[in-house]
Formats: C-alpha cells, sequence, structure tokens
C-alpha cells in the first residue's frame, strides 16, 4: 500500500472543508463534487483513506462492497431513477486527481460511451 497522505477529502470527511453531504454512515460519506460533470454528480468516499483502488486488501472487502450499496442508495435518494454512471478513476492514467479512493455517480442527462 502506498503512502498514505492527508486529502481534502480527509478534511470534509473531518468537516474541516465544507461540502454538501448528501448521505453519510459510518464507513463512508457522499457529497456533491465541486466542480460538476453532469447536473447531478456525486461522490462516494470511505471514511478509511484508502488513496486509490490499487491501494485496497483483502480485509477492505466490506467497504468496498459498502461504499457500492450506497452508490445505490444515494441515486435512489436524489432521484436517478432514469440511470447514472458509476466512476472510479486509478492512478495517473486513470485519470485520479484526489489520492482518497472514491466513486464517482454521474446522472441527470444521457451518458456517452467511450467516456474518453
Ligand atoms: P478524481 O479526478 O480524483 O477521480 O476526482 C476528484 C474529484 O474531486 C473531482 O471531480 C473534483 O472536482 C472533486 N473535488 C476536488 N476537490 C474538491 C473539494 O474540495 N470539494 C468537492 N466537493 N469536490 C472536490
Amino acid at each position: 500500500m502506498s503512502e498514505t497522505t492527508e486529502t481534502i477529502f480527509s478534511k470534509i470527511i473531518r468537516r474541516q472543508v465544507p461540502a454538501n453531504v448528501v448521505l453519510e454512515d459510518d464507513v463512508a460519506i457522499a457529497f456533491t463534487d465541486n466542480s460538476p460533470q453532469a447536473p447531478m454528480h456525486i461522490l462516494v468516499v470511505p471514511k478509511k483513506p484508502i488513496p486509490k483502488l490499487d491501494d485496497a486488501e483483502p480485509q477492505d472487502a466490506a467497504i468496498l462492497g459498502h461504499l457500492l450499496l450506497m452508490v445505490k442508495k444515494v441515486a435512489k435518494h436524489v432521484g436517478l431513477n432514469k440511470g447514472y454512471r458509476v466512476v472510479i478513476n486509478n492512478g495517473s492514467e486513470g485519470g485520479q486527481t484526489v489520492d482518497h479512493l472514491h466513486i464517482h455517480i454521474l446522472g441527470g442527462r444521457q451518458m456517452k460511451w467511450p467516456p474518453g
């Protein structure tokens, strides 16, 4: 596992930086992206600071499963009943810019493929 560093998401989790929180529980927090790429753009972030998907270990399986179930809950909560896209950017070529694992939920418009 690569070295864990402090990120803006840790500060949001600790409420040191404000965010528009959509849902939260003991394991994860969901808040709106501050540079939305769709009418609805929400990030689902584990409270454990796993830097990226590649750093997840077998003991993180329950967290990873929890995140996907939270995605479903968030999507329902905000009314994305016509569908949505789920994205995890992993590492530099994956387009990851914040080194704290997170899942993007993008919705409210027709998504295209390939995503680019
Ligand atoms: P990545 O590129 O790592 O997959 O996604 C990071 C996301 O975090 C980007 O979509 C970016 O807009 C969002 N982001 C970065 N800093 C902040 C912040 O301070 N607050 C919020 N709400 N989103 C942020």
